[in-house]
């Protein structure tokens, strides 16, 4: 029997607002624990919430980016649950009347471009921070109350590969946009899997089990292979699988059962009285969709067919919006023509000089690469000089024409002179000549070499053979 995986994922994106959802206290990372709380943070009774306008823009901006329904009034509600983390007895989360709906995530996988639909998008607000000791657990409010979203799919992945490719394109485009860090360390981005398996070629949804607790990135497509293939066992010795929420445990590779799954009724939603309805007016909308960058999908459509690049460098170009912010800056001091050898010095020499540095710490400019480039492409040095003339660049900060013209390092391209700095080195090594004449035509790269020595790798290395390759043959 064939079973065909539908994987749906929640992901709780960490929105970047200096301060919590409902309430004026700074939002930090590693701060004394507790410390980053206040009467409503910490659920006193009496305490009142506020919304953080600053949450909401964010929210819509991310809405219209994935061109999600948003809607004109949309509502807060109490999401009860009993946990040491939770203060108030409930989160403050949206639920039947949720911001976004219906809208998608572009996701270029494979060199093929997947759009991954959305049931929803809406607001919510953290959780505190447990640790457990072996005597005693710990409390750290810190994180409670700071503002995420959950972006949920609808139930339409079809393998783990493509939910790990949707995750980082939705790390991609929450960190083009702004509106979240997306430090993955610091747990910017959370992610909850749901599983089900169904026989090929049906369309009824199975049985699905949430994973919880996909604390890395890397895990998501750990942990969904490894509940793909446990379904997969249990259906394929005659049994049932059940509804229930499991825990990934990334370092032992496995899940382990954590409960049933709770019905909704369990939560005992209800609106939230201390919170007014969100209100979304058109002109908000219309001014959230005017200030909309590109997204990275598209960017990477038109890295691929205006710029003509490999798919790989497109992709990485298009993975932080600096990076596609210099190539594009880079092409528009040179040609589009240049793009695809801008883009390979990008990848291949500027990313490697600056060793994890962001590229916006280049001690390159984008102009002053393409200063470089035009003077590869059309001639002026050869492509070996290239790398001797980015080095100095680097080191001088001055510009490419200024380093060649400085150190005379203008590629040789006429026949004559070739010739000329030839000939002498035939002379000089008559042994080899006679060799070669006699059959070891692998002498050509010694008589090249030579020649690239000679001139100090100035020589055009195509003319180089050429040439030399006539000299021995007595043709010139
Ligand atoms: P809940 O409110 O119980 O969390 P939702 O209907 O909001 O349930 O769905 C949560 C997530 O589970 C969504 O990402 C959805 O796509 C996914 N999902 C729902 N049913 C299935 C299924 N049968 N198989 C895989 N994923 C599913
Ligand atoms: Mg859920």
């Amino acid at each position: 029997m064939t079973w065909e995986p539908v994987i749906g994922l929640e992901v709780h994106v960490q929105l970047a607002t200096a301060t919590k959802a409902f309430a004026p206290v700074a939002v930090a990372f590693g701060a004394p624990p507790n410390t980053l709380t206040d009467p409503t943070v910490l659920g006193l009774p009496g305490a009142l919430p506020s919304f953080n306008a600053a949450a909401l823009a964010a929210a819509v901006r991310l809405g219209v980016a994935t061109d999600s329904t948003i809607r004109a009034r949309s509502r807060f509600a109490r999401k009860h649950y009993f946990y040491p983390d939770l203060p108030k007895g409930y989160q403050i989360s949206q639920h039947d009347e949720p911001l976004c709906e219906h809208g998608h995530v572009d996701v270029w996988h494979d060199g093929a471009r997947h759009r991954v639909a959305l049931a929803r998008i809406h607001l919510e607000e953290d959780a505190g921070k447990l640790t457990h000791g072996s005597a005693s657990s710990r409390v750290d409010l810190n994180r409670a109350g700071v503002a995420l979203v959950e972006v949920v799919t609808a139930p339409v992945l079809p393998s783990a590969e493509l939910a790990f490719a949707y995750m980082k394109a939705l790390h991609r485009l929450v960190r083009a946009l702004g509106v979240c860090e997306g430090d993955l360390e610091k747990g910017h981005l959370r992610c909850d899997a749901n599983v089900s398996l169904r026989r090929a070629g049906t369309d009824a949804l199975g049985t699905r089990v949430e994973l919880k607790n996909i604390n890395s990135f890397r895990f998501v497509r750990a942990a969904i292979e490894h509940e793909i293939a446990r379904q997969a066992r249990i259906l394929d010795g005659g049994g049932q699988v059940e509804r229930e929420t499991r825990l990934w445990d990334g370092t032992a590779g496995l899940s382990q059962s954590m409960r049933g799954k709770e019905e909704v009724a369990d939560y005992r939603y209800l609106p939230d009285p201390d919170l007014p309805p969100l209100v979304v007016d058109d002109a908000t909308l219309a001014a959230a969709r005017a200030a909309l960058p590109e997204l990275p999908a598209d960017r990477l459509a038109r890295f691929v067919d205006a710029y003509h690049l490999a798919f790989d460098d497109a992709d990485l170009l298009t993975s932080e919006s600096a990076l596609g912010d210099f190539l594009d800056a880079a092409v528009a001091a040179a040609t589009p023509a240049h793009a695809r050898p801008l883009a390979a010095w990008i990848v291949n020499e500027l990313l490697r000089v600056l060793a994890g540095a962001p590229i916006t710490a280049s001690p390159v400019t984008p102009a002053a690469l393409a200063e470089l480039i035009v003077a590869i492409e059309d001639g002026t040095i050869s492509g070996k000089l290239g790398k001797d003339v980015f080095a100095k660049m680097i080191a001088s900060g001055d510009g490419a024409r200024a380093i060649i013209a400085r150190d005379g390092l203008t590629q040789i391209s006429d026949p004559a002179a070739v010739r000329a700095l030839a000939e002498p080195i035939l002379a000089a090594n008559a042994r080899q000549v006679a060799a070669y004449r006699s059959g070891k035509d692998n002498l050509l790269g010694f008589f090249v070499g030579q020649l690239m020595k000679a001139s100090g790798g100035r020589v055009n290395p195509q003319l180089a053979t050429e040439i030399v390759k006539a000299l021995l043959a007595g043709d010139a």
